[in-house]
C-alpha cells in the first residue's frame, strides 16, 4: 500500500462530492450564454442568462434582432449546463 507523504490525515479528500448535493451556480461552472434561434426571423444568436436565479427558470425576453418577445425556457443541469429553449411570446397576436 502507499501512503502519500503529504496527507491530511483527517476526513475523506473528495470535497468534489459537495456537487451532488448542492447546485453549482456560485462557483463559475455554470453556463453564462446559450445560442438560440427566434422563431420571428431565424436569426441565431448567443442570450446572456443569468444562473443566479435559479435552475428552473421562465421569462420574457425580445430578439435582439427584430425586437419582438420570447417566452424563454431555462433549465440547469447539475453540471450547470444550460438547457435553453424559447418560442414565441405574441402568437396569434400580430395579424
Ligand atoms: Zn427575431
Amino acid at each position: 500500500m502507499i501512503r502519500r507523504a503529504d496527507e491530511d490525515g483527517d476526513g475523506p479528500t473528495d470535497s468534489d462530492r459537495d456537487l451532488d448535493e448542492e447546485f453549482p451556480l456560485g462557483d463559475g461552472t455554470a453556463a453564462m450564454e446559450a445560442d438560440v434561434t427566434c422563431p420571428y426571423c431565424f436569426e441565431s444568436m448567443s442570450i446572456t442568462l443569468d444562473p443566479g436565479s435559479g435552475s428552473h427558470q421562465q421569462y420574457v425576453e425580445d430578439c435582439q434582432v427584430c425586437c419582438r418577445p420570447w417566452t424563454v425556457f431555462v433549465h440547469y443541469d447539475e453540471d450547470g449546463e444550460a438547457d435553453v429553449s424559447i418560442e414565441a411570446a405574441d402568437e396569434g397576436d400580430s395579424e
